[in-house]
């Protein structure tokens, strides 16, 4: 897009309400960028980005990707899906239609704009992984029909997506497969591990443990995170991806619930509940290409991670406890 008066960016980021897309939208105004947030408020919230409402370059866009839309923008971070699977199976057909339909949507902006396009694509591609840790040239091992379906079958149609429309019409993409990432402003009751231990130590109540505890995640600080997305959008035409973005570091959930335990104090116990359906084994970036191609790796380990989150969960909850919002 030719621009009037300076060198500045003009920034799509759909998603832009929810946990990653709220701080991919700081981190764009940090750098001097104009930010359009478009997001349709499924799981996202207003207050993840009241901060900044008042910052001229920031505008805010109620949307769903699903229909066309039509903007004038220098580039596209497409993030706009529910992430959590309490989230992502609560309306199954509009999860999937939202990868798809949402990337159609976006990609036909991109070439329309002749813009570059990001798409975060997710490790649930790799489904419940035979491999250790994953790289990107492993094909995954995916359920096509099962309760998780809709998420990862959906994302993998947008990765195919992505590539043709790179090889058919020489669009820009660039493609992340981020690995479970936590943070201040997920949502306190979204159901992904991180926030519900946190939430259930802090809230005195029984930590859950899915399964016998002994599956494994890596789990990559927010922070960390988005440093990779800027890097991988501000690489040259070279490089499309996909590539791993994730922290290598490994934990069962029985560590994860120690550490979480640990760090606020509480001496809830643990309970056991039922594995859910598909729910993956391990899972473990491969951040080879990542390193060598961003020069990028995540620098917060859990502990420093976990202890942040914590002090944001801490206010969370007086505020949900005074009703306040
Ligand atoms: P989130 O639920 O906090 O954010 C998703 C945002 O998208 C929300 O604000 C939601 O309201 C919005 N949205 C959903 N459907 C929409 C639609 N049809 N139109 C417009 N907006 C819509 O989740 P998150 O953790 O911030 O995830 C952001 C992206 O990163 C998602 O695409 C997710 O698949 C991907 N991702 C996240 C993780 C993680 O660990 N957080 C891991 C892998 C991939
Ligand atoms: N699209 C959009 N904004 C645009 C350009 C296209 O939302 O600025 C949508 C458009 O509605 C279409 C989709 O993107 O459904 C794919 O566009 P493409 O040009 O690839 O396909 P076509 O319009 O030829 O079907
Ligand atoms: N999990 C758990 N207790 C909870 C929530 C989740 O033991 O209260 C487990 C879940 O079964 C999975 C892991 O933690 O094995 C990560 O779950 P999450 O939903 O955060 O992410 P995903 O399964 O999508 O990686």
């Amino acid at each position: 897009m030719t621009r009037l008066y300076d060198s500045r960016k003009r920034i799509l980021v759909t998603g832009g309400a929810g946990f990653l897309g709220s701080h991919l939208c700081d981190r764009l105004l940090a750098d001097g960028h104009e930010v359009i947030c478009l997001d349709n408020l499924f799981t996202g919230s207003k207050r993840n980005i009241a901060h900044l409402a008042a910052n001229p370059l920031f505008e805010f866009m109620r949307h769903d990707v699903t229909f066309p839309l039509f903007v004038e923008v220098d580039e596209i971070y497409n993030l706009a899906c529910p992430a959590s699977p309490v989230h992502y199976q609560h309306d199954p057909v509009q999860t999937t239609k939202t990868s798809v339909h949402g990337a159609i949507n976006m990609l036909g902006l991109a070439k329309r704009l002749k813009c570059k396009i990001f798409q975060a694509s997710t490790s649930e591609v790799y489904g419940d992984p035979s491999i250790s840790p994953q790289t990107e040239d492993y094909w995954g091992n995916v359920n096509p029909i099962g309760i998780r379906s809709c998420y990862d079958e959906g994302k993998r149609c947008a990765e195919t997506l992505f590539f043709d429309y790179h090889r058919q019409m020489g669009l820009q993409i660039k493609v992340a497969r981020i690995f479970n990432t936590y943070g201040p402003r997920m949502h306190h009751a979204d159901g992904r591990v991180v926030s519900n231990f946190i939430v259930q130590a802090l809230n005195d109540t029984p930590i859950t443990i899915y399964g016998d505890g002994s599956q494994t995640r890596s789990f990559c600080y927010v922070d960390d995170l988005i440093d990779g997305f800027v890097r991988l959008m501000d690489t040259d035409n070279t490089v499309s991806g996909p590539i791993n973005l994730g922290n290598p570091s490994e934990f069962s959930m029985i560590e994860l619930a120690e550490k979480v335990l640990a760090q606020t104090g509480s001496s809830v116990p643990m309970i056991n509940e039922p594995l859910p359906q598909d729910d993956p084994r391990q899972r473990r970036p491969d951040i080879t290409r990542a390193r060598k191609i961003l020069g990028w790796a995540p620098s917060i380990e859990l502990d420093q991670g976990l202890e942040r989150t914590i002090a944001y969960f801490r206010e969370r909850l007086k505020d949900l406890q005074s009703a306040a919002v």
